[in-house]
């Protein structure tokens, strides 16, 4: 009887040994789907660029070079292009750093306050039509995990967005508070605003809402997901409330660096 119970503790084992390799190999299926959309989605983003730039060389080579203002007008079209093409190889290396960062052992720390202060007067600065008004409840430093230039790049990404999406009323509201544990920033526009179907998405690798619109505005659909991979690399979150017609709120918050 001995010898059958150490079998059935084998068996046993060895079931659970079965259910650990498939949920493995459900996992790498997993990784392995993701990464064959990415290379789809990448292709298909840089497809459109290169076959404009393909039809302005071979509308030069064919006639253009000698009509001074189809020459003019197909090199600044094509350059455009390129420029896209940069910014969408710089956008996809940024996201790729995103998804690189070690949650374990964060020991960066980025005074708060001051860096939302420093994007905030910068885009007073760069966009002069705009009203940028901001409700600070900080009374005392706190320091987030996270490094200095990674918040600054979220909220360059979810300032930009603002500015981008916001219609006849130019007008941007920042605020920034905090609970014992967690920093609180949100970024507030009232413009076009987002549908129920479309917030669900904004967060997903080159996902557009308005994908003409989008694209005139030079946008990639990267950055809200460079955001949210980052937010998430530090064990912090983001969200949206957003009406279609009225604006969009995004918060983040991140992890206090405990006193
Ligand atoms: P993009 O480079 O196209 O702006 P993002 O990833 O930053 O890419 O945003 C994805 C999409 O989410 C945008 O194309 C836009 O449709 C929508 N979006 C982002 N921010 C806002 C906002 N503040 N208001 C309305 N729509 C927004």
């Amino acid at each position: 009887t001995s010898q059958r119970a150490s079998e059935g503790k084998i068996n046993d084992e060895l079931t659970d040994v079965v259910k650990v390799l498939n949920r493995m190999m459900d996992r790498l299926q997993g990784l392995i789907s993701a990464q064959q959309q990415f290379v789809s989605d990448v292709s298909h983003e840089l497809r459109t660029p290169v076959t404009i730039v393909k039809g302005h060389m071979e509308l030069l080579n064919r006639w253009g070079k000698d009509d001074p203002e189809v020459l003019a007008d197909s090199i600044s079209s094509s350059l455009a292009e390129v420029q896209r093409m940069e910014t969408l190889i710089n956008e996809m290396l940024n996201l790729t750093r995103a998804e690189q960062i070690p949650v374990e052992n964060i020991k960066d720390m980025t005074e708060v306050d001051g860096t939302v202060h420093r994007v905030f007067e910068n885009f007073k600065m760069i966009h002069p039509d705009f009203n940028f008004t901001m409700d600070d409840d900080l009374l005392e430093p706190a320091h987030a995990r996270i490094r200095q230039d990674h918040l600054e790049q979220i909220l360059i990404i979810l300032a930009d967005n603002a500015v981008k999406y916001s219609l006849d009323r130019k007008e941007i509201h920042f605020a920034v508070s905090r609970t014992r544990h967690q920093v609180e920033i949100g970024i507030q526009d009232f413009g076009e605003g987002l549908s129920q179907e479309d917030a669900q998405h904004v967060f997903d690798r080159f996902y557009r809402a308005d994908k003409a619109r989008s694209r005139r505005k030079g946008g990639s659909g990267l950055g809200l997901s460079i955001a949210e991979r980052l937010v998430k690399a530090y064990g912090g979150d983001i969200n949206l409330e957003s009406a279609e017609g009225s604006g969009s709120i995004f918060t983040i918050r991140l992890p206090l660096v405990s006193e």
